[in-house]
């Protein structure tokens, strides 16, 4: 069975994909919850951060390396929320081990 980002990855349903290399991709969401919304998906199918194990945790280093680069790349690097819902019980949706990174919201002050 494919889930629904296997298949925006595989180019059989259509999805804006902003940057791919040999580990992942990073697409647009179709439902943004911020100026910036990206999400960063390795293109291994995990259902999520409980399916990774010690052979297979360096893709937890290359997503937060590749939000670091895209956060760069929108212009948002000044400030920035990443985020990986896991599990049922805080409402992942898709199974597919994923990302949020969002920002854009422009810049609030440092509390002191
Ligand atoms: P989750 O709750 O699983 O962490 O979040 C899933 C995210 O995927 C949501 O923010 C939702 O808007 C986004 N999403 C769901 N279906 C699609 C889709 O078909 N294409 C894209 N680009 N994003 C999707
Ligand atoms: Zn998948």
């Amino acid at each position: 069975m494919t889930c629904i980002f296997c298949q925006i990855l595989a180019r059989e349903l259509p999805g804006e994909i902003v940057y791919e290399d040999e580990f992942l991709a990073v697409i647009k969401d179709i439902s943004p919850e911020a100026p910036v919304h990206l999400l960063i998906i390795p293109k291994r199918h995990f259902d999520s951060v409980n399916s990774l194990d010690e052979e297979t945790s360096q893709i937890g280093g290359k997503m937060l390396l590749a939000a670091k680069k895209m956060a760069e790349a929108q212009g948002i690097q000044s400030g920035y929320k990443i985020l990986i819902n896991t599990g049922r019980d805080v409402g992942q949706d898709i199974r597919h081990l994923h990302m949020h990174l969002m920002g854009g919201w422009g810049r609030k002050p440092f509390r002191r």
